[in-house]
C-alpha cells in the first residue's frame, strides 16, 4: 500500500508532529519520560523517507542499546522500504573499523577482545600483577587520548589531568600486543573512530556526506567521546537530531555526562528546541509521583509533564515488608491478586480477565525492578514457588560463557546464521565439550534467530550479553532500574526502596540515585508499588517526596513462613 503522504504524522500530537516535520538543522527534542520520544524519532524518520524522499541509506539513528536498535529498525522496516542505519554507538563505531580497517593498519577480519582475552594479553606483558586495575586505567587513558585529540582538532582548548609516563608506555605495549593479534577492544570502537575522524579531514567529509540525517535517542547519556564523534559526524550546520530527558540521565557511573545534553544549544547556536510535555504512558497518579520523586534533584526545573491516561482509582502502593522474603511474598500475592484468582488460573489461561483499565493482564505486563542485581533472588524463589514465569534479563557477556567459544570457533560462517547451522557447528566439536556446548547453543539460538552471520558474529564480539530478556515471550520481566530504561509495563512493582539501596550507601551521585527512582516510577503505566524489608533499615528518604494523596499504604502481609508457624 504506497503511504498517503503525511500519514505518517496523523498518530502524533502536536508537539510530535512539531518535532517531527523539523527536517534540516539541529533540533533538541527535551521531553519527560512516556512522551513518545521513541515514537516521535522513529516517525520523524520514516516521514524524512517517505515524505520528504530522503534516502534512507543517509539516515543514521543511534540507539542507547542493541535492543532498542532491533526494536527500532523493526519498526522501520515496517514502515519504509530500504534500510536505515540503526545502531548503537558501539555498532556504528565497529562499522566504521571494518570499513577503515586498511587505513588503521587491521586486518580486515580483526576481532572484537573480550574481558578474558584483554586479561590474557595484559598477563603478557605484566605478569600476574594488578591486571584488573591496569585494565581500567589503559581504559581510561586511551579514552581520554582520543577525546582530547577531538578537542584540540575541534579547536578548543584540551583540559584533564597530566597522563603518568609509565601508563603511557603501557598503553603502548597493550595496544601493540593487541595488534599484532588482530585484536581491538571495546573502548577503540568509539576511540578509533573519534581518531581517525580528527585526523584526516577526508573521512569526515565522507561519512558527512553518507550520513546527511542523524538522529540519537537517550542523548542524555552520552558520554565524551560519544559525543565527539557526533560532532566530527555533523557539519555545523548538519541535520543532528538529539532526544532526551536529562532527568533520566542515569550513566555517569560509565562517564556519561548529562552537560553534553545541557550545552547542545551552545554547540549548535541555530538549534531549535521542542519540548513534549504530555505523558501517554502512566495513569495520572503515576505521573504526579514520578514528577514529585525527581522534583529535588531535577535538571529540567521548568519541565511540564501532564497526563493523558484517564484517571482511575489506582495510588501508588507502598508496602513495609519484615524482610526479604515477605516483601518477595508481597510481590507474589499482589501479583495473584492482579491476575484475578489463584496462579493455577493464570497459569492456565496465560491471559486472564481482572484489570479492567486495559482488559486482561497478562504475566508479561509485569515487570519487578530493582537496584543491584543481587536482590532478585528472594522474589525469584518466590515466582518459582507459585509456578509464576519470569525472565531475568542479566549482563553476562555471551561470549565470555564456556562453550560459547568453542561452538564459534566450529561454526563454519556459510549462508545463514541459523539455530540449524548452529546445531550442525555443535556436532563439529569435539566430544569432550558436548555439555558446555549445549548450554552455549541454547543461549546463542535466540541471538542466531535475529541476526544474518555477519551481525551475528559482530554481536557476539560487541559483547552480546546472555540477554534471555524476550520482549515477546509472556512471562514476569525481572530487570535492574538501568535495564528497564525506555521500557513500559501495566504494572510495575521496585522493590528494596530502602535507604543504602535506593539511594545506594555508596553513591557517588545521590542525584542520580534519585533519577534513578525516576526512571522506575515512570516504566509504569497503570499500577505501582513500592516495597521495602524493614530488616534493611529505615525506608528510602525518596518515599518521602510522595504526597499522601498519591500513596496507599498496603498493610503488612505476614510471610509465607510466619503463616506456617502459626499454622503448626
Ligand atoms: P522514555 O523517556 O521512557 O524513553 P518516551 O518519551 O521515549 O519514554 P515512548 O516510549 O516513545 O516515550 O512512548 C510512550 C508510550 O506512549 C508508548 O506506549 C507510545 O506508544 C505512547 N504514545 C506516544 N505518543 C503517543 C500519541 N501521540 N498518542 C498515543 N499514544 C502515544
Ligand atoms: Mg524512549
Amino acid at each position: 500500500v504506497a503511504p498517503v503522504p503525511g500519514a505518517l504524522l496523523d498518530g502524533l500530537d502536536p508537539d510530535q508532529r512539531a518535532a517531527a516535520s523539523v527536517v534540516e538543522g539541529q533540533l533538541l527534542i527535551v521531553a519527560g519520560p512516556g512522551t513518545g520520544k521513541t515514537r516521535t524519532l522513529t516517525h520523524r524518520i520514516a516521514h524524512l523517507v517517505i515524505d520528504h524522499g530522503v534516502d534512507p541509506g543517509s539516515v543514521l539513528a543511534i540507539t542507547f542499546t542493541r535492543r532498542a536498535a532491533e526494536e527500532m529498525r523493526e519498526r522501520l522496516a515496517a514502515l519504509v522500504d530500504g534500510d536505515v542505519n540503526v545502531a548503537t554507538f558501539h555498532q556504528f563505531g565497529l562499522q566504521v573499523l571494518r570499513e577503515q580497517h586498511a587505513v588503521l593498519g587491521l586486518a580486515p577480519d580483526f576481532a572484537v577482545a573480550d574481558e578474558p582475552t584483554r586479561i590474557a594479553v595484559l598477563r603478557e606483558i605484566l605478569g600476574d600483577s594488578s591486571v584488573r586495575k591496569a585494565l581500567q586505567d589503559i581504559s581510561r587513558v586511551k579514552r581520554m587520548f582520543a577525546a582530547r585529540l577531538a578537542a584540540s582538532a575541534a579547536g578548543e582548548l584540551p583540559i584533564g589531568d597530566e597522563i603518568d609516563g609509565d601508563l603511557i608506555g603501557l598503553v603502548e605495549r597493550y595496544d601493540k600486543a593487541m595488534h599484532s593479534r588482530d585484536l581491538v577492544d571495546f573502548d577503540d570502537l568509539l576511540a578509533m573512530p573519534v581518531t581517525l575522524l580528527s585526523r584526516q579531514i577526508d573521512l569526515v567529509e565522507h561519512y558527512r556526506a553518507r550520513y546527511k540525517w542523524i538522529c540519537v535517542d537517550e542523548y542524555q547519556d552520552v558520554d565524551e567521546l560519544q559525543y565527539r564523534l557526533l560532532q566530527e559526524l555533523t557539519p555545523p550546520t548538519g541535520n543532528l537530531c538529539a532526544i532526551g530527558d536529562p532527568d533520566q540521565a542515569i550513566y555517569s557511573f560509565r562517564g556519561a555526562d548529562v552537560g553534553f545534553f545541557l550545552r547542545f544549544q551552545r554547540d549548535f547556536p541555530t538549534a531549535r528546541t521542542v519540548q513534549l510535555t504530555r505523558n501517554y504512558r502512566s495513569s495520572p497518579v503515576i505521573v504526579a509521583g514520578a514528577v514529585a520523586a525527581v522534583r529535588p534533584a531535577t535538571l529540567v526545573p521548568d519541565r511540564e509533564l501532564q497526563a493523558m491516561r484517564p484517571a482511575t482509582d489506582d495510588r501508588i502502593g507502598i508496602h513495609p515488608a519484615a524482610d526479604e522474603e515477605a516483601e518477595a511474598q508481597f510481590v507474589v500475592q499482589t501479583i495473584e491478586e492482579l491476575l484475578g484468582g489463584s496462579s493455577f488460573h493464570a497459569r492456565d489461561s496465560g491471559r486472564v480477565a481482572g484489570d479492567g483499565v486495559q482488559g486482561g493482564l497478562s504475566f508479561d505486563d509485569i515487570a519487578v525492578l530493582y537496584r543491584t542485581a543481587a536482590q532478585a533472588r528472594p522474589v525469584m524463589e518466590a515466582l518459582s514457588r507459585e509456578g509464576l514465569p519470569f525472565q531475568k534479563r542479566s549482563h553476562s557477556p555471551l561470549a565470555g560463557h564456556p562453550g560459547v567459544q568453542e561452538l564459534v570457533k566450529h561454526f563454519v560462517v556459510a549462508q545463514d546464521a541459523t539455530p540449524a547451522l548452529l546445531r550442525r557447528a555443535a556436532q563439529q566439536v569435539p566430544e569432550e565439550f558436548a555439555d558446555t556446548v549445549q548450554d552455549a547453543l541454547e543461549l546463542l539460538q535466540p541471538l542466531a534467530l535475529r541476526h544474518s552471520p555477519e551481525s551475528f558474529l559482530a554481536e557476539l564480539s560487541l559483547g552480546a550479553e546472555v540477554d534471555t530478556w524476550d520482549p515477546r515471550a509472556n512471562r514476569i520481566s525481572l530487570l535492574t532500574l538501568h535495564a528497564a530504561k525506555g521500557l513500559e509495563f501495566p504494572v510495575v512493582f521496585i522493590i528494596g526502596c530502602a535507604d543504602g539501596l535506593l539511594p545506594m550507601q555508596w553513591a557517588e551521585e545521590p542525584d542520580e540515585e534519585r533519577r534513578l527512582f525516576f526512571v522506575g516510577i515512570s516504566r509504569a503505566q497503570n499500577h505501582l508499588y513500592l516495597s521495602h524489608a524493614q530488616r534493611r533499615g529505615a525506608p528510602s528518604p525518596f518515599l518521602r517526596s510522595l504526597d499522601d494523596s498519591l500513596v496507599e499504604r498496603l498493610a503488612g502481609r505476614t510471610s509465607r513462613r510466619s503463616r506456617q508457624l502459626r499454622l503448626l
